[in-house]
């Protein structure tokens, strides 16, 4: 029977209001429904405010240690399930089995973080900063946060936020994404079963416009969000005009530089890795490939693995290349695709109309290459979140970076080389947030913060590792005098 998902508020799993509804179809068979979900009302969201606001001070006067301890706890419960989640995900997404579960591994790194918060969130102190007087700073949580996620990394994203916020004595509602909506529900499911207190973590199923009620909600005092870049911007700009701390992670479009001292297997692989893993549905993704100089047969090795790769289920351990989300997305993606043809640029390797035969419905796109793409492209330029590489010839590095730097995003970039002065060029002159020196994925592991540049990220503070503790806290600065009994009339400084 197909899972109806529900929103849990304070505790308890209670139906969605709104009329509108959803269907998530599983991406490879294109046919069976995985689950189904009615998006919340405005009320159901005021009612997982209010639960979240209800149990903030008894949670936020929880010690540190004992927060931490329980999701010390959770995190060994998800660790034991993580087989069951990967499933969940790899049926609503898409992803192979191997990337759903390094991608929950990678949200249970950030739990592991998020338990060290005793260390994390210690203040600072100054003894007489004059003559018996004290300074010192500490950290307070901010009371309700709300959060809401993309489809692509449905467990790993909303660990990059709810296990920080929680863990600093904040208490939290998520709102996953409507497409990928029953990898979050478990996981919160999970998280809740694992010790948390009820109104702790809370869920509401929904579209933007659910998020958009939890952002003009009063009493939320905090928004992290990781999508597109459009609704980045729209969540930001919402958020301040509300006086809300906010944090908004947006879309990217990454380079991938390879000089012509390279390795050449190394960068193949990298190319391979980066662009077609999770068949490129990754903030993280490369999607730009610049040669510079002569690279030798680097584009035709690439082109032969690229069509070299299977598609299929991602239960399948066969299968190298998943299905993209919706049948919608895939018809964005062959969209660009088509663009890219009129454009003019040269078609080497065309995803269009790929088929798997055991699953003719499934919303696959194959591996695709553009050669001779110029950088005012559109295929250049904007985010297509799918199988397709353009490639793009320099001549020497300082016009492959200007390339990059030209693009509006900033998310990541690599450069592939054996030589450190060029390696150091590219780290001191790309406009991004996230470099990789010979490596094709430079994500960072969670005790670094994730976040890009320009407008890949609206917002200063970065989600996970040490901004994301700045991010969930207040800070409270104290200065502090006491008098000898009797001597209350002590002159300040003397
Ligand atoms: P999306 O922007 O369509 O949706 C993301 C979330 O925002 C969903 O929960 C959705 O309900 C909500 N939403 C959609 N439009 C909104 C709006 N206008 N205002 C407020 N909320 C809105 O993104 P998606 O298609 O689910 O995910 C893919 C996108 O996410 C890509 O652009 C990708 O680059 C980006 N992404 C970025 C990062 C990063 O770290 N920068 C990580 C993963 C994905």
């Amino acid at each position: 029977m197909t899972k109806r998902l529900q929103n849990l508020v304070g505790g308890t799993w209670t139906d969605p209001s709104g009329e509108q509804s959803y269907q998530v179809v599983n991406p490879a068979d294109g046919e069976s429904i995985v689950a189904e979900l009615n998006y919340s009302s405005k009320p159901d969201t005021e009612a997982a405010v209010a639960a979240a606001q209800a149990a903030f001070p008894a949670w936020r006067d929880t010690p540190v240690v004992k927060r931490s301890r329980i999701l010390a706890h959770i995190k060994e419960v998800l660790e034991q399930r993580m087989d069951e989640v990967a499933t969940v995900l790899v049926e609503e997404n898409g992803k192979l089995m191997g990337e759903a579960q390094g991608s929950v591994r990678r949200g249970l790194e950030v739990v592991e973080f998020a338990s060290g918060m005793p260390s994390l969130s210690k203040g600072d102190f100054i003894e007489d900063i004059a003559a018996r007087v004290d300074g010192y700073i500490y950290r307070e949580p901010l009371g309700v946060v709300v959060g809401a996620c993309p489809f692509n990394f449905p467990a790993m994203i909303p660990m990059w936020m709810f296990p920080v916020a929680i863990a600093c004595g904040n208490t939290f509602v998520l709102k996953p994404s409507e497409k990928c909506p029953a990898t979050a529900t478990l996981l919160v499911e999970i998280f809740q079963e694992g010790g948390l207190p009820d109104g702790v973590l809370n869920l509401v199923q929904g579209d933007r416009y659910t998020f958009e009620s939890l952002i003009r909600n009063p009493d939320v005092k905090a928004v992290s969000f990781v999508g597109s870049t459009p609704a980045a911007q729209n969540v930001w700009e919402m958020a301040t005009a509300h006086h809300k701390r906010v944090q908004a992670l947006g879309g990217a479009k990454n380079y991938i530089i390879v000089m012509p001292d390279a390795d050449p297997e190394a960068a193949l692989q990298a190319i391979i890795g980066s662009t077609y893993g999770c068949a490129g549905e990754r903030c993280m993704a490369s999607s730009v490939l610049v040669m510079v100089g002569d690279c030798g047969d680097l584009l035709e090795r690439v082109v032969e693995a690229a069509s070299g790769l299977c598609l299929g289920s991602g239960l399948n351990p066969s299968t190298g290349m998943c299905a993209l989300v919706t049948a919608s997305h895939k018809e964005r993606v062959e969209k660009y695709i088509e663009i890219g043809v009129e454009e003019g640029a040269t078609l080497l390797l065309d995803g269009r109309g790929a088929a798997v035969a055991e699953l003719p419905n499934g919303n696959f796109v194959g591996p695709t290459v553009f050669d001779n793409v110029q950088p005012d492209m559109r295929i250049a330029r904007e985010e297509i979140f799918g199988p397709v590489l353009s490639v793009m010839r320099a001549a020497a590095l300082a016009e492959a970076i200007d390339m990059a730097n030209s693009s509006p995003f900033g998310n990541g970039a690599s450069i592939f080389t054996s030589s450190g002065g060029a390696a150091r060029e590219f780290r001191n002159r790309i406009e991004c947030g996230m470099i990789g020196i010979n490596a094709g994925v430079p994500a960072p592991m969670a005790f670094f913060s994730f976040g890009g540049a320009k407008s890949s990220i609206f917002g200063d503070l970065r989600a996970h590792g040490p901004d994301s503790v700045e991010f969930y806290t207040k800070k409270k600065a104290v200065i502090e005098r006491w008098f000898d009994q009797g001597k209350t009339g002590t002159v300040w400084g003397k």
